[in-house]
Parts: structure tokens; C-alpha cells; sequence
């Protein structure tokens, strides 16, 4: 264990507390104008919340039921934004909703989708329509009696790969981004500014000084606020568990499912990585701690029992390959119904002793602009002026010419004939832009190095470990990719054995 003598403490004008997308949503924004900032997750970059997300960049059909509207115009507006920032791991999904008159009249939800297409400004998005089950491409998988459906435009976005491009957009723009470092404490520093305890995985403690601290730390949020922090907004949360199945693909077409529940919730089934279907998500009040949540049989079953009543193909537990869990940190409210507590966010500064932003709940949707408010006001805070420089601004690897993926797609591989067109085509969705700097000169499979697991070479593994913080077989598998879904059982003791012997060379 180990501190440092206070004169030679690091000062930074803003720490931001937490890596999951508002964190590293905020260093950034901060780090862009001209802030110096740090930032500390205490697991991996998106290690919760922001990697156990229903992937969508929507605005949220369903929160029109509950007059959401300023927070469903938010995400409305924001999805082209985000679209156009990242077209490599964000892209435009049509989502089929199959009609049942017994839950939902047909008016009602054309009301709905009207109000879904004109809440905001549309450029790319296609308006929904009216399908005949019978002729469309989504019918077939469905059962007989759907004949009359809903299809309307979101987005589809890899959330953990999202955090890791806004950590390292931040890192390039002077930011200091520790992963595996959690905030023991914060205290005044007696000169207007805080005192931050930073402890690293190994226990090591540091401490640096901050002009201004924003408590980013999702679920944490109110523990963390209520943990000694002198003068600190003391916003409730409620932790709400969603979690999410994945099994063999149910249906062989680019169109996802909105299917709604017998509860009244909606239930998702998205294509998936290729080869699969993303089903999900519930709703359940949880108690212990955000890093814990696991999904229950009940769930599982909950699950299965909802999509059954929709596909031919029915499905049970046994079916379930991969499952994930994740914790909501909602604005505490009156409301005795999970599902219709407020999803939109809601940001607090305090500024006895010294400035102290605090985020409670939000979407990955709206993160920019979350970070976007959140910056404005610790500048405002600090007696700064910089203007917000975001909304057109692209994240790594998503300078793509005309936001056309497969044009750039195509182009990588008339580039690499030598290299497999679906490795090609996976890291292209995961670098975008940035593919060059993991391939470097690469023109055949041997030029990248050892086969740690199939398709997963030394030169991506060290991209990963130098460049976007993985430390770990499962960082590497679950987080910066998803090749835990494809790749044979053994891989993470593969991959742990090859970071091991990666670590002791260097
Ligand atoms: C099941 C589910 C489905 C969802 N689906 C969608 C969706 O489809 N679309 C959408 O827009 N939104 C969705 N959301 C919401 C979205 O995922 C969250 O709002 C968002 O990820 C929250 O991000 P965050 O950064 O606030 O929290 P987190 O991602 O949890 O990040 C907070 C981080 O703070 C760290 N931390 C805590 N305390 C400390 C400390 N003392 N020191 C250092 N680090 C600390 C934690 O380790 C954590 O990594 C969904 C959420 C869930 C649970």
C-alpha cells in the first residue's frame, strides 16, 4: 500500500467517478474542451449497466404510454446523431410489431407511431407503416394468426464497444483513463477543490486533486453520495434487474420484434451477432448489489413463455446459450410499477465544498447529450467557457466516408484478398476506420500473428491490450468483442494463458 506526499499531488480540473457510458460520455465532452480530466472505473470499462443494455438507440415506443414525452423527443432526436458518429458499431434497425387487438387497439398504436415519427426531426429513418404479415419477410417466422403488423425505425448499437470509443475519443483528447481503480473517498482539499482517493486493483491508493468531481457511477450513485461525501445531492434510486437470453437464431432476417407481454411490458427479439436472437428484457426490483445481478429461472422462463406466444418455433431454458443481466439505476418515484418508472435522467451539482455533479439514471441513448448538459455545467461551475463540440463530431473509428459502412466494407476487402472476407468483416463492425491500425501491413492470416482461438489473432490481442485497456480472457471475450458467443469453451482459458504469457514477456 502505498501514498503519495501531497506536494506531488496530480491536479485535474474534473474527475469523473465511474466508466460506464455517462462517465466516459463526460470525460470526453470534457477532455474536448480543454478540461483536464481523469477518470476511474473500479472493474473494466463498461463492466455493468453499459454493457447489459437491450443495445437500442431508441426513443422508446413504449414511454409514450406513460407521457414520457420531452424524454422520448430527447432519444428521438438524438438516435441520427449517434447514427451518424459511429456507423461501424450503430446502425438503423426496422422493428416488426405484431398486432393484438386483445392487449393494444390498432388506433392506439397507430396514434403511438405517429407521435414516434414526428416527435423529431427524421433525415435518414424511414416512417413506420402498416405490414401484411402474410406477404412480408417477417411473417414467416411468426405464428399463423399474426396477419396485421406495425413496423417502425430505431437503432441498434454495441453498448460496451460504445463506452470504450468515448474512453478512448477522451484518452486522445489528454484525458486520463484508469480502468481497475476505484474512488475510495473524496474530501475538501481546504483550497476550494477535492481530494480524491483513487485505489487500484493491486490496493495500491493514490490521491489527486480536482477542481470538480462528477459521480458517474451508475447504480453506485447513491451509495456513493451517501458515503461521506460532505455536501452531496442525496437523489434516490430504485435498482431495477433486466436480463436478457440469448439462443440460436429464431428467424433468418434483418428485422427485430416488438412483441408485447401478457404483463403489458414489451419483449424484444433482435437478430443477433449472426447467428442468434437477443431476447429481452424483464423488470424486477433488486436488492443486492449491482454487481451481483444474475438472472433467475423464473426469468428464464418468463422469457420463453412471452416469445412462444408469438413464434412458430417455440422454445424452452435448455435453449439458452448465453444470458446477461444488468441493473437500472431509475429515478426513484411514486410509482409502485417497475416498468413505468421514469427513464430520463436527471443531474445534480452541488458546489459546498467544491463542485460535485452528481448523475442519476439515464439511457445509453441519451448519454451525448446527457454528457453534453453535464459539461456545460461544470463549466459553468468552474468559470470556464468552452461551447459544446460533440453533436458532429465522429468517435473513433467512425469517420467513415458518407456514414456508408458497406461501401467501406467492400472497399476492405478488395484491399485484403488474402484475408477472410467474415474476419474482415468483423473487425471492420468493431474498428471501423481504425481496422488499419489493428491489421497494420497484414496481407495473409500468418502476417497476424499466432491463432490464439479460431479467428482471433496475436495482432488483435494486442491492439486490444495496448491500445482499449482489455486485461482480461473475459474483457476480451464479452466486452471489446462478443466472440464468446462463437468460439469453443476452452477460448478463455486460452486466451488467459496467452495474456499471461504476454505479461510475463513484457
Ligand atoms: C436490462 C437493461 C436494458 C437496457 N436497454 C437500454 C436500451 O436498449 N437503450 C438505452 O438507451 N438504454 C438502455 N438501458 C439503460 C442503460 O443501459 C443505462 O442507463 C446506462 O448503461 C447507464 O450507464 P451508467 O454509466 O450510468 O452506469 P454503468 O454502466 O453501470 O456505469 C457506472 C460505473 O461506475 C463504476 N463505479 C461505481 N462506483 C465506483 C467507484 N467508487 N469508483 C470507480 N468506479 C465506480 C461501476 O463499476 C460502473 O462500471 C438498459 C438498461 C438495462 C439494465
Amino acid at each position: 500500500m502505498t501514498t503519495m506526499d501531497e506536494s506531488e499531488l496530480k491536479a485535474f480540473d474534473v474527475v469523473v467517478v465511474g466508466g460506464g457510458i455517462n462517465g466516459a460520455g463526460i470525460a470526453r465532452d470534457a477532455a474536448g474542451r480543454g478540461l483536464k480530466v481523469l477518470l476511474c472505473e473500479q472493474h473494466d470499462l463498461a463492466a455493468h449497466t453499459s454493457s447489459s443494455s437491450t443495445k437500442l438507440i431508441h426513443g422508446g415506443l413504449r414511454y409514450l404510454e406513460f407521457m414520457e414525452f420531452n424524454l422520448v423527443r430527447k432519444a428521438l432526436a438524438e438516435r441520427e446523431v449517434l447514427l451518424a458518429a459511429a456507423p461501424h458499431i450503430m446502425y438503423p434497425m426496422r422493428f416488426v410489431m405484431p398486432h393484438e387487438s386483445s392487449l393494444r387497439p390498432a388506433w392506439m398504436i397507430r396514434i403511438g407511431l405517429f407521435l414516434y415519427d414526428h416527435l423529431a426531426r427524421r433525415r435518414s429513418l424511414p416512417a413506420s407503416s402498416q405490414i401484411d404479415l402474410r406477404r412480408h419477410a417477417a411473417g414467416s417466422a411468426l405464428q399463423e394468426q399474426f396477419r396485421k403488423a406495425f413496423e417502425y425505425s430505431d437503432g441498434w448499437v454495441d453498448d460496451a464497444r460504445l463506452v470504450v470509443l468515448n474512453a478512448l475519443g477522451a484518452q486522445e483528447l489528454g484525458a486520463d483513463i484508469r480502468p481497475r481503480t476505484r474512488c475510495r473517498s473524496i474530501s475538501a482539499d481546504g483550497q476550494g477543490g477535492w481530494l480524491v482517493t483513487l485505489e487500484s486493483c493491486n490496493g495500491a491508493t493514490t490521491s489527486v486533486q480536482a477542481r470538480a468531481v462528477v459521480n458517474a457511477a451508475g447504480p453506485w450513485a447513491a451509495l456513493f453520495n451517501s458515503s461521506g461525501v460532505p455536501g452531496a445531492a442525496r437523489h434516490g434510486l430504485r435498482l431495477v434487474k433486466g436480463s436478457h437470453i440469448v439462443v440460436p437464431k429464431l428467424f433468418d432476417h434483418p428485422y427485430a420484434y416488438i412483441f408485447q407481454a401478457t404483463d403489458r411490458r414489451v419483449i424484444f427479439a433482435i437478430p443477433y451477432e449472426e447467428n442468434f436472437t437477443l431476447i429481452g428484457t424483464t423488470d424486477v426490483e433488486h436488492h443486492g448489489s449491482p454487481a451481483e445481478a444474475k438472472i433467475s429461472p423464473e426469468e428464464t422462463r418468463y422469457l420463453c413463455d412471452e416469445v412462444n406466444r408469438y413464434f412458430r418455433k417455440a422454445i424452452t431454458p435448455n435453449d439458452v446459450v448465453h444470458s446477461y443481466s444488468g441493473v437500472r439505476p431509475l429515478l426513484e418515484d411514486e410509482s409502485t410499477d417497475a416498468r413505468a418508472v421514469s427513464r430520463d435522467y436527471a443531474l445534480e451539482l452541488t458546489t459546498t465544498p467544491a463542485p460535485l455533479l452528481s448523475v442519476f439514471g439515464g439511457k445509453i441513448t441519451t448519454f451525448r447529450v446527457l454528457a453534453e448538459e453535464a459539461v456545460n455545467r461544470l463549466c459553468a461551475a468552474l468559470n470556464v467557457r468552452h461551447d459544446p463540440w460533440t453533436a458532429a463530431a465522429p468517435l473513433p473509428g467512425g469517420d467513415l466516408h458518407n456514414d456508408d459502412f458497406d461501401a467501406f466494407l467492400a472497399q476492405l476487402i478488395a484491399q485484403h484478398p488474402r484475408l477472410p472476407a467474415p474476419l474482415l468483416k468483423r473487425l471492420a463492425r468493431a474498428y471501423g476506420s481504425r481496422v488499419a491500425r489493428v491489421l497494420g501491413d497484414a496481407q495473409t492470416t500468418a502476417d497476424l500473428g499466432e491463432e490464439v482461438c479460431p479467428g482471433l489473432f496475436a495482432r488483435e490481442l494486442n491492439y486490444l491490450i495496448s491500445v482499449e485497456w482489455a486485461q482480461t480472457a473475459e474483457d476480451i471475450l464479452w466486452r471489446r468483442s462478443k466472440l464468446g458467443l462463437h468460439l469453443p469453451a476452452d477460448s478463455a482459458t486460452k486466451i488467459a494463458h496467452w495474456l499471461e504469457l504476454h505479461r510475463r514477456a513484457a
